[in-house]
């Protein structure tokens, strides 16, 4: 039985029907731009998170560059970034003008390391700094992040991209980020109808400072207090991650049952797992199996023979990607992101997975690593 790695269209039985009533009522009152539904977004968005303030823009990397402006950070300035993660990390700090460099990770959790972190730290004093945080967790070494940063005024900014429902010590992620980011991209945990993401923000200055560069500087219509772009967010978009935020519990719960039946199926099996370490509740983004590298091709082969669907993410590091070239600034460590790049393998993980899909995964890959 063939599985994808991910399916988006298995909606609610009631889903469909309230997104096109909703599709026709914007339609009919050509309401495409800002309103009542951005504004609900966002007040949903800090129920959600318990953050002080969100403000809703055009995508995720859109917001680290919003981020990222508001923080301060700017041409010349070094940012410290994990080499594992998704490229747009990357791409936001040479947007604003500012440099990046490359820190390890921590084999442990996959996050970037925190130990290397500080070493970069006391090195190159950066202005600003980027913890992400991948596959649906976060780094065990959150608190730590947090304190030192405060202490030597490195400004964090998080990327929450993947992050959304994850819970850390009973809390998002988001609620004590100084800035954190997330992204809605269809294919993340909450995912819109088109592109969409939102910065959060510790503090009613920041979110204005955020709001007001997302939306062409303004201070009224035709007056510009700052240089900024357009990152709106669209009203359609947010009027789907409304709706889905009516069913997110159940998709959350769908997803965490499946990435924990793998890791304990596989874990019998001496298939090698990464999941959330002490003090996390995943949201079930994505499900982290580790292989020799010299092997996975095989692997690979047997699961799409089988026709199961699988990810690699990411297969490859920040550092090593040709666009790095003239704009990566420093590199601290770098060989543990390559080799999970070239060793990680993503089994299928999406909101309603059946029973007999998760089995049918779960039987190939054992199969296989026989
Ligand atoms: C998806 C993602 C982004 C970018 O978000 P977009 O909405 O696609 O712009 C940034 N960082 C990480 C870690 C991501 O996974």
């Amino acid at each position: 039985m063939p599985v994808p790695f991910i399916d988006l269209k298995r909606f609610e039985p009631d889903f469909l029907d309230r997104w096109m009533a909703k599709c026709r009522d914007l339609t009919v009152n050509t309401r495409f731009v800002l309103g009542p539904e951005v504004a609900e977004l966002e007040k949903r968005l800090i129920e959600e998170s318990g953050a002080k303030a969100v403000v809703a823009c055009a995508n995720g990397t859109d917001a680290i560059q919003l981020a990222l402006r508001a923080a301060g950070v700017g041409i010349g300035d070094k940012v410290l970034i994990p080499d594992m993660t998704f490229w747009a990390t990357f791409e936001a700090v040479c947007n604003v003008g500012a440099k990046p460099i490359t820190v390890d990770l921590d084999m442990a959790d996959l996050q970037m390391d925190f130990d290397l972190f500080r070493k970069a730290a006391e090195e190159v004093r950066p202005k600003a700094a980027i913890l992400v945080h991948l596959y649906g967790w976060g780094t065990a070494r959150l608190d730590d992040y947090r304190q030192y940063c405060a202490e030597k005024g490195i400004l964090l900014i998080e990327d929450g991209a993947q992050c959304f429902g994850a819970k850390f010590n009973g809390h998002s992620l988001m609620k004590d980020a100084w800035l954190g980011t997330v992204s809605f991209y269809p294919a993340k945990v909450l995912g819109a109808s088109g592109d969409a993401g939102a910065v959060y923000c510790s503090s009613a200055e920041l979110a204005e400072k955020v709001r007001q560069l997302g939306n062409h500087g303004r201070t009224t219509h035709y007056e510009h207090g700052l240089v900024g772009w357009n990152s709106r967010v669209g009203v359609f978009e947010s009027s789907f991650l409304l709706l889905c935020m009516d069913y997110i519990d159940a998709r959350l719960e769908s997803r965490r049952k499946v990435a924990a039946q793998y890791r304990e199926r596989f874990a019998e099996a001496g298939i090698r797992t990464v999941g959330p370490p002490e003090g996390y509740l995943e949201n079930g983004y994505l499900a982290v199996t580790l292989h020799d590298p010299a092997g996975r091709p095989a692997l690979a082969e047997a699961l799409k023979a089988k026709g199961i669907g699988f990810g690699t993410v990411y297969p490859g590091a920040m550092s090593l990607q040709s666009g790095a070239n003239g704009w990566i600034a420093g590199k601290y460590g770098g060989e543990r992101a390559d080799y999970v790049a070239r060793g990680i393998l993503n089994p299928p993980l999406f909101a309603y997975m059946r029973d007999e899909e998760v089995e049918e995964v779960m039987a190939v890959m054992v199969e296989v690593a026989k």
